[in-house]
């Protein structure tokens, strides 16, 4: 299968918006072709479509060319692009492992594309025979997200791989939380497989949430698609000026923390009796099985704590995801879990 046949045909043939500052390239000059106020506050001229400052930052530190590079706001907006790139809507169908990261089923819902869930096997590990087996003649994309939100696991490279060398389509590995975990991810072999896409984000182990910066690198060709059809403004001025003064802030004692504190908190959650498994965790959060999620869930919101109730999702009946916090935060949790204890234990 050639990429070419497998993007719509309205993309093949798109004509991109072709904004005034492609035409000229340079920071210096008389800038009269934008139509911008000329009087400067630092934000009044548009960023650069092509965000090159940002990639040039990007590239020896993902180890990926820049034109592997595709930067979007958030990894959602990497996400929807993919479907409106390869999906015909009311035609094609996209696969998905489940459970996991709900944005897909969105983004497929959004563009009128069926989405097929493949439930992983029961020790939460890829069912690659599966996956493959939903795929038709139709199938454009499938999702697989590792380390896994939200069972917290990543999958065997050789799994994942199998899937990319057989399924028609293209693969997206989504390594929001790659991170966090010690596995070596994909993009090392992004030149061997024109058909992966590696999503990655600076919104979790880089502590950028709030400025919605996603990532996306796959083969020239998908990234040049990918550009052609993004807003060509889509990175702001102010978030890259941001993003780029933070990158140099390392991050690697708070990565340390994180490890460390996950640990901690599993063993911690492991000792309660109303706590029956803590998932083994790839990533910056936990999964636990409780006797009743929704009554623990409840009991921690009236003490302020927030976490996440995963009870109606396949395979985690009864199971909240944590994230692991600051060392106080998660003794806080402790110390309101304990509490919880001694209260279910009076009946
Ligand atoms: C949090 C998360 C993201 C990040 O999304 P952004 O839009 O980049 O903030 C992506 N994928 C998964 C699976 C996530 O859990």
């Amino acid at each position: 299968m050639q990429l070419i046949d497998l993007i719509r045909p309205n993309i093949r043939s798109l004509q991109p918006y072709s904004t005034a500052r492609d035409e000229y390239e340079g920071d210096l000059g008389t800038f009269l072709d934008a139509n911008e106020s000329p009087f400067d506050n630092g934000y009044n001229r548009y960023p650069d479509p092509h965000q090159k400052r940002l990639k040039s930052l990007l590239s020896p530190l993902k180890g990926v060319g820049k034109e592997n590079i595709f930067i979007g706001n958030g990894s959602d907006e990497a996400i929807d692009l993919l479907f409106r790139i390869f999906c015909e809507p009311g035609k094609s169908n996209a696969i998905s492992i489940a459970p996991s990261y709900g944005m897909y089923e969105v983004a497929a819902d959004i563009n009128d594309v069926e989405m097929r869930k493949v439930l992983l096997n029961d020790d939460f590990s890829l069912p690659v025979y599966r996956l493959l087996e939903a795929a038709d003649a139709d199938s454009r994309l499938l999702f697989i997200c590792s380390p896994n939100n939200p069972t917290g696991n990543a999958f065997a490279r050789e799994d994942i791989l199998r899937v990319v060398r057989e399924f028609p389509g293209i693969v997206i590995v989504d390594e929001a939380y790659i991170d966090f975990s010690d596995i070596l991810g994909m993009l090392p072999l992004l030149s061997d497989y024109p058909n992966l896409v590696v999503l990655q984000t600076l919104s979790k182990a880089w502590g950028m949430a709030g400025l919605r910066c996603g990532l996306a690198f796959a083969s020239a060709e998908i990234i040049g698609y990918m550009n052609r059809v993004k807003y060509p403004y889509n990175i702001n001025v102010a978030t890259s000026e941001i993003v780029e003064r933070l990158l140099s802030e390392p991050v690697l004692q708070h990565l340390k923390v994180i490890k460390v504190e996950r640990k901690k908190l599993a063993e911690a959650l492991g000792d309660f009796l109303f706590v029956k498994i803590v998932y083994p965790s790839d990533a910056n959060f936990l999964l636990a099985k409780v006797d009743d999620a929704n009554d623990l869930y409840d009991y921690l919101i009236n003490n302020k704590i927030i976490v996440r109730n995963r009870d109606k999702v396949a395979l985690c009946k009864d199971c909240l995801r944590i994230t692991v916090g600051t060392p106080k935060e998660n003794l806080r949790l402790i110390e309101i879990l304990k509490n919880y204890e001694e209260k279910t234990a009076d009946y």
